[in-house]
């Protein structure tokens, strides 16, 4: 902008020859509208125009730049120091005094060029910043989490991201001026002491999480991570932290604890209805534990009298010793509601509740009441209740878990009356097994003494009948002679009776000590014994390989084994020699020892049979006995730990054994395991 022509074409003139697009006005106003259609970086402005105050048109370009912020060279003929100092206040950069000097003028324009690219670079930089800025701004704005970061030496909130006004409730403009405010939101003081860690040069990620109130009314869990940021010598400088809505996270944590509270307390209510010493203590024991789980400091259990139509308690918890009453009516109480439809009842302001009057626990200042239905094979049998003296805030949750413990103690209820009629009818059983086997011993002692008894007027009998034929025997006629003789025989054979049936019925009341025994020394001591009737019948009879020790009673064993052996005698056919084996088997608990013969055999099925007292087969025909020789057997047996059996030989005769116990830790022989 030049008024003076002559000026004009020079100033355009050089400017074209440094290579630049010219646009050349007379006057400020033609010279404006040019500026703001095109914004020129650079200007050249004569200080004196016609139409307005160079200085004028110089602060409306600093004022409206258009983003341009041009270089302005003001050209001016007043050398006054004044007028210098007000144009580069109106927003000159430089200027330039006439008359013109053109090395001077290209010289300064030189500068001026530079000025230009180095503004432009400088804008393109600050472009940059706003645009970065711009972005993070942005980014920021759109995070569902707050970042914030503070001032470890002030102890104040440097910066805070947008979000905090979703998630706290609080703008960022009101945490950043109120210092408590986002101490209690973004960081409370009962995390200093985690804090602190940071400060005494900690450098991890501190997490923490809490719960907050918004302005609402609502609550709200945040979990905020810190981390210091340190300068070089590792001095604290920032503490940056992210905080974040962890309200379901929370809640589902909550909800997984509070499952894994309702599963714990119904397993050791399981694990109380198997352990508690008595019904009384298991009731008393459930009602603890659901007190405990559920927070309400009365529990009790009421039992429906239908009969009487009343709720008879049948166990309380945290209700005061020695209550007035013990039953209510089902009419008119708040927990016959339940009994009579069989639905829960729920009452949060028992106090005011009519129904209350009537209740067990009345005059105990119940607030809060919670009655269930405890339900078996679809009948009501009995209500489950919660109470408590403070009001407490309905809780659909522990409404629906406290409704599905009442069916678990319920069934537990129905179990624990099905247990006590099975102990009372085993106890009934138990009882009469041991009247029976009392009558039995009684029985036996009985039988015992009466056979002891029999003894001495059967000898006084036998010594007169012998005294008989000894004194009087000549002048006897014959056939009472025989007489005699017949009642001396009978005698014998009774004698023989009561022998035996005192050796039996003394084996079963009689205490016997078992001892390690060599059954070589057994069988030996019965062949002794039998010596005279082994001899007389010419029988053969053999030990095959080694007997072992056994564990037993020796009197007992000696009898037993002498018992089969002397069977084994007697019961060969008819003009028959017999043929006696006796071997032993080694088995991990017995030892079993053979008897075999090659006597009349037993008739198939008839195995058990002959071990009863005084059973005895046809084939015997009139060989001697009493038919308690086996019945000793197994008792002895028996009463020995062991048992006995008999197969039958092939080829005839028969095969008896007994099964003795082992002695413990004894070794066993390799030729008896050879052989078994
Ligand atoms: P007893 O020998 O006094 O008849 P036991 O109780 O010893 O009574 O035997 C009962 C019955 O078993 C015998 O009467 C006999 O029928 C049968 N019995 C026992 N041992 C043998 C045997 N070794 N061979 C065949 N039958 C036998």
């Amino acid at each position: 902008m030049e008024d003076n022509q002559g000026e004009r074409w020079l100033y355009s003139e050089v400017l074209r020859s440094r290579g630049h697009h010219v646009i050349a006005t007379a006057d400020a106003e033609s010279a404006w509208t040019s500026f703001v259609v095109t914004p020129f970086p650079l200007v050249v402005l004569d200080l004196v125009l016609p139409s307005a105050d160079g200085l004028d048109l110089c602060r409306r370009i600093r004022a409206h730049a258009l983003g341009a912020d041009p270089v302005i060279l003001v050209v001016t003929g007043k050398r006054d120091p004044n007028v210098i100092q007000e144009s580069l206040d109106a927003g000159a950069d430089d200027y330039l005094a006439k008359p013109l000097d053109l090395a001077l003028l290209n010289l300064r324009l030189a500068v001026a060029e530079r000025e230009v690219i180095l503004k432009r670079e400088r804008r393109t930089d600050q472009d940059r910043v706003t645009a970065q800025a711009e972005e993070t701004r942005a980014l920021l704005a759109n995070l569902d989490e707050v970042i914030f970061s503070l001032d470890p030496r002030s102890n104040s909130l440097m910066r805070v991201s947008p979000a905090a006004g979703r998630i706290v409730g609080r703008s960022s403009t009101e945490l950043l001026a109120d210092k408590s405010l986002w101490r209690t939101l973004l960081y409370p003081h009962e995390v200093e002491v985690r804090e602190q860690e940071l400060t005494a040069g900690v450098n991890r990620t501190i997490v923490h999480r809490w719960q907050i109130r918004l302005p609402t009314g609502d609550s709200r869990w945040v979990e905020v991570a810190v981390k210091g940021a340190r300068d070089e010598a590792g001095k604290l400088v920032r503490v940056d932290g992210v905080l974040s809505d962890v309200t379901e996270a929370q809640r589902s944590q909550d909800e997984l604890a509070a499952r894994n509270q309702e599963l714990m307390t119904l397993y050791r209510i399981s694990e109380v209805t198997l352990t508690a010493t008595s019904t009384e203590r298991a009731y008393e024991e459930i009602l603890e534990e659901l007190s405990k789980a559920t927070g309400f400091s009365i529990a009790a259990i009421l039992r429906f009298d239908a009969e009487h139509d009343r709720l008879v308690l049948t166990a309380g918890w945290g209700m005061p010793a020695g209550m007035a009453r013990v039953d209510m009516p089902v009419h008119d109480s708040l927990a016959g509601v339940v009994v009579r439809t069989g639905q829960p009842v729920a009452e949060f302001n028992a106090g005011a509740c009519q129904q209350m009057a009537n209740d067990l626990l009345q005059g105990l200042g119940i607030q809060t009441y919670l009655a269930f239905p405890m339900v078996v094979s679809q009948e009501v049998v009995g209500a489950l209740i919660f109470a408590h003296t403070d009001a407490m805030e309905p809780d659909r949750r522990l409404v629906r878990w406290a409704g599905s413990l009442a069916n678990g103690v319920a069934q537990f209820i129905d179990r624990v009356a099905a247990q006590e009629a099975l102990r009372d009818s085993e106890q009934g059983y138990r009882r009469l097994a041991e009247e029976l086997q009392q009558a039995n011993q009684e029985l036996e002692r009985f039988a015992y003494s009466v056979s002891h008894d029999l003894r001495a007027p059967l000898r006084t009998m036998q010594g007169f009948a012998h005294a008989l034929i000894q004194n009087f025997g000549d002048r006897l006629p014959g056939e009472a002679r025989d007489y005699a003789q017949r009642i001396i025989a009978s005698g014998q054979q009774s004698e023989i009776l009561i022998r035996d049936l005192l050796a039996y019925s003394r084996l079963s009341f009689e205490g016997l000590e078992l001892q390690p025994v060599a059954l070589a020394k057994v069988v030996a001591a019965a062949r002794e014994q039998l010596e005279g009737d082994l001899r007389e019948a010419h029988a053969d009879i053999a030990v095959e390989g080694e007997l072992p020790q056994v564990l037993g009673q020796t009197t007992t064993l000696v009898q037993v084994v002498a018992n089969l052996i002397s069977n084994a005698i007697k019961f060969v056919p008819v003009g028959g020699h017999p043929r006696i084996r006796l071997r032993a088997e080694e088995g991990d608990r017995w030892v079993r020892l053979w008897v075999q013969d090659n006597g009349i055999g037993i008739p198939p099925g008839q195995e058990d049979r002959i071990f009863r007292v005084f059973e005895r087969l046809a084939e015997v025909g009139a060989r001697p006995g009493t038919g308690i020789g086996l019945a000793i057997v197994r008792r002895g047996m028996e009463r020995m730990g062991g048992r006995a059996g008999v197969e039958t030989t092939e080829g005839g005769g028969s095969s008896f054994w007994l099964d003795i116990p082992r002695v413990e830790g004894a070794p066993r022989s390799a030729w008896l395991r050879k052989k078994s």
